[in-house]
């Protein structure tokens, strides 16, 4: 715990209300107020509920009650969401004027942008919180909406070269740049986080420095970014902070892997919103089981209609279905040998923090380029290729995940994996590049008091 030297400065942190987006805040919030910033989040009903918001001791929630929630699409719900934060941001700011610790900074997820100028009408400091790669930035930078020279065919008909980042094919790029018609709200949020990068105050990215370090600095030269993760890792590591009595199926995990051998289970996991068909779904199920490999596979109460029955007769053999896991613990467990993975972007920095190598099936959004880095960057893992169908078959799914847990390949890709365990520790580790970042943002936050 650091010193007091001032009185406390108000922070209120504003996430998105999406799983992905929820964790690294909250990790976030929680490294703020163990250095003696007063953290409030501000939220709705709904993500208090329904996402395990596990914020610790030492933060506050502001929760937003609402009647029923828009249930037909992300794109709906992400609007409703707007309109009640732009209704009530004001009222909960002024009612935090009136008490001892007036909000000063508000930390935006960076989706949020459309808040951005009722905060500064209000007097506050803003600081855009990024839950993806600098990559993606990098990469949307070319697609600035008031850049009238933009002239980089984007539709993935041909590789894409851009400065400080590899050659990206039509299947690297993320998915928001091809499907021109999907998810028009979403879109419109994803890029204006690169639209409104110069109304931020500060730019915060839960990235380090050595792990995109051609990219961050490249994009230094345009904006002044701030790296300050990977924010798993040092809440991770500190218990103090870990509050969590929720943990899903903690104890049914864990002893499942503490009975099965060093790297000898395959985890399964495609985060909190990716969902597969059903034929895909067979696929997977029966290649995890071609494998012959132990897996500790985390299928989501909306999917678990669509497993085979084939394979339910089998899986008690060989594997473990949970809803939900406490993927952390599991990922940093020593019978762990491989993640089996959709590329998100708190997946992928957790397997990094914790030196398990992947095998990418990403899906959508940001997590073909993150499978890019993934491979080709990084070396951590392989990815898995799609069939002419668009189904990505049994065999291929077996073989791969032997390619990782048997076979040669795997020794490198899990050294690869260990240095960046190594390298993002360094990060986050008293002087390192995010801990350094962090501090200074601190600082800022306390020169307002
Ligand atoms: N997660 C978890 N248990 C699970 C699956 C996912 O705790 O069974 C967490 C995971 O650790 C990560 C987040 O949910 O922090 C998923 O975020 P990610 O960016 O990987 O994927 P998204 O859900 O946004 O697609």
């Amino acid at each position: 715990m650091e010193e007091i030297t001032s009185q406390k400065t108000h922070v209120l942190v504003l996430p998105s209300p999406a799983q992905g987006h929820i964790n690294p805040i909250v990790q976030f919030s929680k490294t703020l107020a163990s250095k003696e910033v007063k953290v409030t989040i501000l939220t709705i009903d709904f993500v208090c509920k329904a996402m395990l918001l596990d914020c610790g001791p030492l933060i506050n929630i502001e929760s937003i009650p609402h009647e029923t929630i828009p249930v037909e699409g992300v794109d709906n719900f992400l609007e409703w969401f707007q309109t009640l934060m732009l209704e009530k941001f004001s009222g909960i700011v002024e009612k935090f004027g009136d008490s001892e610790y007036p909000v000063k900074v508000v930390v935006i997820d960076s989706l949020i942008t459309w808040i951005i100028d009722l905060a500064h009408e209000l007097g506050l400091k803003v600081a855009a919180f990024h839950t993806q790669p600098v990559a993606l930035s990098a990469l949307y930078y070319h697609i600035d909406q008031e850049d009238s020279t933009n002239k980089i065919p984007f539709d993935g008909s041909v590789p894409v070269s851009l400065p400080s980042l590899p050659l990206l094919e039509k299947e690297d790029l993320p998915s928001f740049i091809c499907e021109t018609d999907a998810y028009p709200t979403v879109k419109k949020l994803v890029f204006g986080q690169n639209f409104n990068f110069k109304k931020a105050d500060w730019l915060l990215f839960n990235t380090f420095d050595m792990l995109e370090e051609e990219v961050i600095n490249w994009l230094r030269t345009q904006y002044s970014i701030k790296t300050i993760g990977p924010v798993v890792l040092s809440m991770y590591l500190d218990k103090e902070y870990d509050s969590s009595l929720t943990k899903p199926h903690y104890e049914t995990c864990k002893k499942w892997l503490d009975s099965r051998e060093i790297g000898s289970v395959i985890y399964v996991s495609f985060g909190s919103l990716a969902s597969l068909d059903e034929k895909q779904m067979e696929e997977l199920a029966l290649g995890l089981i071609m494998s012959n490999s132990y897996f500790l596979w985390v299928v989501r109460g909306t999917e678990e209609n669509k497993l085979p029955n084939e394979f339910m007769s089998k899986v008690s053999e060989k594997g473990l279905i949970v809803n939900w896991s406490p993927q952390l613990d599991v990922l940093a467990h020593k019978s762990v040998g491989c993640f089996f993975t959709h590329c998100g972007w708190n997946s992928t920095l957790e397997a990094l923090s914790l030196g398990v190598p992947m095998v990418c099936m990403p899906q959508w959004a940001d997590q073909p380029t993150n499978a890019k880095f993934i491979t080709d960057i990084w070396q951590v893992g392989i990815r898995i290729k799609v069939g002419k169908d668009g189904v990505i078959t049994r065999e291929e799914i077996a073989s791969s995940i032997k390619e990782v847990m048997v076979e040669k390949k795997g020794v490198m890709l899990k050294e690869n994996a260990i240095k960046w365990k190594n390298l993002a520790k360094e990060a986050v580790d008293k002087g390192g590049s995010s801990d350094k970042n962090i501090k200074e943002f601190v600082q800022a936050c306390n020169a307002l008091n």
